[in-house]
């Protein structure tokens, strides 16, 4: 199991950060977080092709750890998802390789 050691609520960079065991840290955007919840709602919202309910300026409020993962809560009343350690890790992953794609297409 591949829990962070340190999980914080950025408010002013409306990030989650996370540092992993092997030292990396990483930053979730609260929207990327929200767009990517998967409780039963989200995914019935996501398989029925509709747009997500996250709205840019969405905020995180609560990160609960919840064993296995963390149950985020949200100031849009959302809070019934819980997004486990492997799934934030794939998150957390996910966007670096974006950025790094990003940086070497830049070059
Ligand atoms: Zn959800």
């Amino acid at each position: 199991m591949n829990a962070p050691e340190l999980v914080a609520i950025d408010a002013a960079s409306a990030r989650l950060s996370m540092r992993w065991p092997d030292g990396a840290v990483s930053g979730l955007p609260f929207v990327l977080l929200r767009s990517a919840c998967m409780c039963a709602q989200c995914r019935k919202r996501k398989l029925d092709g509709d747009t997500p309910l996250s709205s840019p300026d969405v905020k995180l409020l609560e990160a609960r750890p919840s064993g296995y993962g963390l149950q985020l809560v949200f100031d849009d009343g959302h809070e019934r998802g819980i997004f486990p350690w492997i799934y934030l890790e794939r998150l957390a992953r996910d966007q670096q390789n974006a950025a790094d794609h990003q940086q070497s297409r830049t070059l």
